[in-house]
């Protein structure tokens, strides 16, 4: 019987609503947190997780659309990674939302910046986005107390800057809910998980993907010659190279990174375009 209230807030609209939920739906998952679906027309027109504590507090919400489908790239077993860091921790203090800015902001190369108290914790969190990024992606991340912040507040003008994993700055407006679909689908399947090491292996297989499939990309326009690449040819292409179909709007993401992350690999920014009409 769905019957613990909770009180949820678009993070999108930001409007208000109430929601009922079954308590063994949140009891079943002891560590860490779930996430619980809002569907369009429940709250308001958006789609979105909320994401609940065992304690039926209402931790995060994220913008996310049901449509997107992360590609089913089969990939290599690996033996389990070596974890200097509490997943535990990880999955209990980290806000989704803030992996989720985390990962758009790396993808965009932004420096970010993240005012902590949390000493003894920030070393978590740094090995954290280091075994899921590092070997692929530099990581321009720093922890920062909020002492030290105030006094050099001029110096980070231009950083992506969370506070207690909140955004308080974006100038480039990169964390806009309908930008973020695919980074919050990578962040639910690792709260989604509940062993631990499948958890990071699955987190680190997504990221993966988007570097794989980003120098695809780049492979592609090189190849080709062209800075306007017709969806469907790359699509081809990519199906080809990696056995499966990727939906447009992954497709659509991953020129995004290669325009912002690989920029320097490509000589103007690749816009991805539908049809031979919107080719001439
Ligand atoms: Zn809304």
């Amino acid at each position: 019987m769905p019957n613990i209230p909770l009180n949820i807030i678009c993070p999108t609209c930001s409007k208000h609503g109430k929601i009922y939920v079954e308590d063994s739906l949140v009891k079943q998952n002891v560590r860490g947190i779930t996430a619980i679906n809002i569907v369009k027309n429940i709250i308001c027109e958006h789609s979105f997780l909320v994401y609940v504590d065992k304690n039926y507090n209402v931790r995060d919400a994220v913008s996310f659309d049901f449509s997107v489908e992360l590609p089913a790239i089969k990939m290599k077993p690996q033996n389990a990674p070596q974890i200097e860091f509490d997943i535990d921790i990880i999955k209990i203090n980290l806000l989704p939302s803030f992996i989720v800015g985390v990962l758009k902001g790396i993808f965009y190369k932004s420096k970010i910046l993240a005012v902590s108290d949390e000493d003894h914790l920030n070393f978590h969190y740094e090995a954290f986005f280091k075994q899921i990024l590092g070997e692929l992606f530099n990581i321009d991340l720093t922890f920062i107390s909020r002492v030290e912040y105030v006094r050099n507040l001029k110096q980070f003008k231009h950083y992506l800057i969370f506070q207690r994993q909140e955004l308080i700055n974006d100038k480039d407006k990169i964390l806009q809910p309908k930008n973020t679909k695919i980074e919050s689908a990578i962040v639910e399947e690792f709260f989604k998980t509940p062993d631990n090491t499948s958890s990071i292996i699955i987190l680190k297989n997504e990221i993966f993907k988007v570097h794989m499939l980003a120098r695809s990309v780049i492979e592609y326009a090189k190849e080709q010659n062209l800075t306007r690449i017709n969806a469907a040819n790359l699509s081809e292409f990519l199906k080809n190279k990696h056995g499966v179909e990727i939906n447009s709007s992954y497709m659509q993401f991953i020129v995004e990174v290669v325009n912002s992350y690989f920029s320097e690999e490509i000589e103007k920014k690749i816009k991805l375009v539908n049809s031979f009409i919107d080719l001439l």
